[in-house]
């Protein structure tokens, strides 16, 4: 899978939704003769598009959340969600936490419990 940052991957299942909703209502149309099943396809595929409604206003409550660094792969400015992200310019990794500089990005880092884990892991390999 191609690594992308966050709010990218979330902004595609967004517009994956509006597609799957949209093909859902095409196929209604075969059964327009059908109006109970026409009805039941224009309803099943609407609530994915709601639901890509939501997603995006969602991306719209995250992004007030996310900070803009300076990639130090690509020296262009980026925004990054949580501890650990990708570079949407570049696709690098990147961090804002000097604990995990150097390591390779790992989705589990944004996690408290998990990226505990990780770190002990790391520290029980040196030893
Ligand atoms: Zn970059």
């Amino acid at each position: 899978m191609k690594k992308n940052s966050k709010i990218n991957r979330i902004r595609g299942w967004a517009l994956a939704l509006v597609f799957i909703g949209m093909i859902i209502m095409y196929i209604g149309v075969f059964f327009r003769q059908y109006p109970i099943v026409f009805s039941i396809f224009l309803i099943i595929g609407f609530i994915p598009i709601i639901l890509s409604f939501i997603v995006y206003f969602w991306i719209g409550m995250l992004s007030t959340k996310t900070i803009q660094v300076k990639c130090p792969h690509c020296e262009h400015y980026t925004k990054m969600l949580g501890r650990a992200d990708i570079c949407s310019n570049c696709n690098e990794a990147i961090t804002i936490d000097p604990e995990l500089d150097g390591k390779e990005f790992n989705e589990d880092y944004n996690n408290r419990r998990k990226r505990e884990k990780l770190l002990q892991e790391d520290e029980n390999k040196i030893n």
